[in-house]
């Protein structure tokens, strides 16, 4: 069975001001546990909006989301573990690295006796075991966001939902960052759903890329056949890239594209 399941997913909002805005225009796309998925798209295409649907945080919408068969919020009632990581850290500014790690651990319910190992190992693997200490107002931009991720992957999530996480950072930075991500990845196997306008990063992290336009998803591609770890030299990676933005510059222009149809 699918890990995660959109099907006919369709949403619009409606102010008093304006016409409804059809956001989502019957979405559906499953995917499979341990996968890694990237939405991607142009800005205002709809992907934060899905993504908070998937979670669970939007439930005006007509279609469904199931996962493993049933409804997120059911999930999370039976102890399903569902992370997120956003654009901004969001750490609490008035707790240390290790205590915003706490945080989490204490409102999961996690037994105390875990919480060092736990703690240490996340840490350690996005190279912060140093500044645990650390307030986030002492850590760069790309700290705070290894710390995010440190706690994110802390609970042991059954799903890791990350919205731009990278979009923020300088691309050294963010380089550097989805590496960390992979290799925690590559020990939890957890099923990721991001979100990017990035193609080359959605290439290098993603299993499967959904190219999203106008409320639709329009392509899928495969990146199964890339090897991990991946390698920012992997020309691969540079050719998928290049495919997903062409498929890009159609939507954004779809009479240059094909003259024929202007
Ligand atoms: P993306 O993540 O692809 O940039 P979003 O899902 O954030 O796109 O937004 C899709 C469209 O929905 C945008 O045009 C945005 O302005 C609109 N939108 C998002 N949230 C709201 C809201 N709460 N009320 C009205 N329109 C919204």
């Amino acid at each position: 069975m699918s890990q995660i399941q959109v099907s006919a997913v369709s949403k619009a909002f409606h102010s008093t001001t304006a016409p409804p805005r059809q956001v989502l225009d019957g979405v559906s796309f499953s995917i499979a546990e341990g996968e890694v998925v990237g939405l991607l798209g142009p800005s205002g295409c709809g992907k934060s909006t899905l993504l908070n649907i998937i979670a669970g945080l939007d439930a005006e919408h007509s279609g469904s989301v199931s996962i493993q068969g049933r409804p997120m919020q059911e999930q999370l009632g039976a102890g399903f573990r569902v992370a997120y990581v956003f654009q901004e850290s969001r750490l609490l500014p008035w707790y240390t690295v290790q205590q915003n790690l706490e945080f989490v651990l204490r409102a999961g319910d996690f037994p105390r006796a875990e919480w060092g190992e736990r703690i240490a190992n996340v840490l350690s693997a996005v190279g912060l075991s140093e500044f645990r200490d650390f307030y986030p107002r002492q850590l760069s931009g790309g700290m705070q966001q290894r710390a995010s991720i440190a706690r994110a992957f802390c609970i042991d999530p059954d799903i890791l939902l990350m919205d731009e996480p990278f979009s923020a950072l300088d691309e050294l930075t963010a380089r550097k960052l989805r590496e960390s991500l992979l290799a925690l990845w590559a020990r939890f196997r957890t099923t990721i759903v991001f979100v990017s306008h990035n193609a080359f990063e959605s290439a290098f992290l993603a299993d499967r890329i959904l190219v999203m336009g106008q409320g639709r998803i329009t392509r899928e591609i495969d990146m199964g056949g890339t090897p991990r770890p991946r390698s920012y030299d992997d020309t691969a990676l540079f050719e998928a890239s290049k495919n997903v933005i062409q498929i890009l510059e159609r939507h954004a222009h779809p009479s240059h594209a094909n003259p024929s149809h202007s």
